[in-house]
Formats: C-alpha cells, sequence, structure tokens
C-alpha cells in the first residue's frame, strides 16, 4: 500500500505532485550524495528569511564547486508558486541542488545542469508540549566529517545519532568533538552559564545556522551577554538553561540530558523571553507592510 503524501514538487522545470516527483538512479545525489539543501520555514504563506537561506545556499553550492551560473531556477517565483498552487500556509519549503545526473564515477562530470528540487509540505508538528515542557537530549561522538558548514545532503551520521537519540526517548543528539559541544544533529545549541548566552563558535564544526543568528541578536538587544566559545561537555549538565535552534523547530528548551535535569528540568525565562521575542520577529518579518527582507 502506497502512503499518499501532500506535498508539491518543482523538479527541473515541472511542478509534480511531491509523492510523482522522480530523478534518474544516476544522479550524483542518489550515489553520492553529493549535493546540497536548505529548508526556509513558511508563516501563513509567506517564507521567513528566504534570503538568508538563499545566500547560504550560494555558499554551500560554491564550497563544492556547484557553479551557481549552472542553476536555472528563480527560487522565490518558485517558492511562491509552490505557496500558491499547493495552498499549504504554514510550510517548509525544502530546496536540493546536486551535481546533476551521469554514469557514476567519482570526480565531477562535466558540463551537466544540477538537479534542482524545490518542494513544499506542511511543517511537522513538534513533540507534544515541547515549548510548554522541554524536550529531552543525549550526547552523542560527532562522527561527522570536517566540514559541517556546508549544508550538504550526506546526513547519515545525523540519521544515527538521531535514531539513538530516539531509541533513549529523547528528541535531539547534541555532538560532541574531541571532548567539546558541537551541535545537535539538526539544530544549533545555546547554554545559559552563569548568566552568559554560551554557543560554539562558527567554525567548520557546525553549520551556522540562520535562526542561531537571529537569537544571538535577539539575546543581545535584549542586554544578554552572548560569547561564541568552545565548550566542554561537562558544561551542558552545569548550564542554568539549554536551548537548541533550527528553522523547524525555532528555539526548544532542554530540560533533561543524558537523564540528568538542567537547572530547575523546566524552560527557564532566558528561555521564555526569548522564544516571545523570536515570534515577535517572525511576525515583523512576514506582516505588515515589511517585504521580509528587513534583517535584525
Ligand atoms: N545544525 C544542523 C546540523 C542542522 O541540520 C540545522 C538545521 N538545518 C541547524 C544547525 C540549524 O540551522 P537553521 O537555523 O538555519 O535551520
Amino acid at each position: 500500500m502506497s502512503v499518499i503524501q501532500e506535498g508539491l514538487a518543482w523538479i527541473n522545470g515541472e511542478f509534480l505532485p511531491l509523492e510523482k516527483a522522480r530523478v534518474s538512479v544516476e544522479d550524483r545525489g542518489f550515489q553520492f550524495a553529493d549535493g546540497i539543501y536548505e529548508v526556509i520555514r513558511v508563516y501563513d504563506g509567506k517564507p521567513f528569511t528566504f534570503r538568508e537561506h538563499l545566500e547560504r545556499l550560494k555558499t554551500s553550492a560554491f564550497l563544492i564547486g556547484i557553479d551557481p551560473r549552472m542553476i536555472k531556477a528563480d527560487f522565490q517565483e518558485i517558492g511562491m508558486e509552490l505557496i500558491s498552487r499547493s495552498g499549504i500556509k504554514d510550510a517548509e519549503l525544502y530546496i536540493q541542488i546536486t551535481r546533476g545526473r551521469a554514469p557514476r564515477s567519482h570526480v565531477f562530470p562535466k558540463g551537466i545542469p544540477p538537479t534542482v528540487l524545490i518542494s513544499i509540505r506542511s511543517v511537522r508538528p513538534l513533540p507534544l508540549d515541547a515549548e510548554k515542557n522541554g524536550i529531552s537530549a543525549i550526547t552523542y561522538p560527532d562522527i561527522r566529517w570536517a566540514r559541517c558548514n556546508i549544508k550538504s545532503i550526506s546526513l547519515l551520521a545525523n540519521v544515527l545519532a538521531k535514531e539513538e537519540a530516539r531509541n533513549a526517548s529523547a528528541y535531539e543528539a547534541i555532538f560532541i568533538r574531541e571532548g567539546l559541544i558541537t551541535e545537535g544533529a539538526s539544530s544549533n545549541i545555546f547554554l545559559l552559564h552563569q548568566g552568559v548566552l554560551l554557543t560554539p563558535p562558527a567554525d567548520w564544526r557546525i553549520l551556522r545556522g540562520i535562526t542561531r543568528d537571529i537569537l544571538m541578536a535577539l539575546a543581545i538587544k535584549e542586554g544578554i551577554k552572548v560569547s561564541q566559545e568552545e565548550l566542554k561537555k561537562d558544561l551542558i549538565y552545569e548550564a542554568e538553561e539549554v536551548f537548541i535552534t533550527s528553522t523547524a523547530i525555532e528555539i526548544l528548551p532542554v530540560v533533561k540530558v543524558d537523564g540528568r535535569v538542567i537547572g530547575k528540568g523546566t524552560p527557564g525565562s532566558t528561555f521564555k523571553l526569548l522564544h516571545r521575542r523570536f515570534k515577535e520577529y517572525v511576525e515583523f518579518r512576514i506582516g505588515g507592510k515589511n517585504k521580509g527582507d528587513e534583517g535584525l
């Protein structure tokens, strides 16, 4: 029995129901995970921080040697078309670009167009009462490669980590590399420690999250001291508050790590304040006269 999926795709120039969209088995995304992606949140029919996501997509393409001039897609126009054709108002827009279709061989094929997929589907529901009660996480060895700043579709290590989290009845796995906290399997991490908001620096070890950058700016605006620094694993258990950020989950409080209670075991006041400010910022960017392009 096939599962009917809600959602719509645009693939290499054509609009199709998501479950009808196809790529070749010789696509390098399928063969080598040779590609990059972005997830953009749509609120009430309006994409949030589209410009920032497209900038990061361009950077990822550049870093893996895909020539942006070969990408023939107007992401803004197709994204808006997917929103209006699908009628999905609270959505995740997904963009994936691979190096294209070619007979299997590791070296770059020459002169072939990249495969471009843009799709839309409803937002995935958060775990029950996650914002109200917080979520649990585990720590997990960061077995990923040394280019985590690239938003690569090669996510096997992240998949293994998430599955381990689920097996431990936790929602997120926090990667630890050489004794240091890096990020979640699909999120960035923040610790509130002695009143200072700490997060690992945006180097090769993490993806520089768009939500992360917004959160730091909002915290600074609130007069909260923010520091990007290397964080030893044990600091996580000593933190007053821990939260994770991403496009899909926005900000979620982490109240338990490896079965150990964080702070008071409930979402803290800094989380609550920044969560409120984040929601207001979303309203500001998508609402009213604002075209959605104004930064903080
Ligand atoms: N790190 C990783 C590994 C991720 O997969 C994500 C989610 N895309 C993030 C961080 C958060 O990035 P963003 O806030 O831009 O969604």
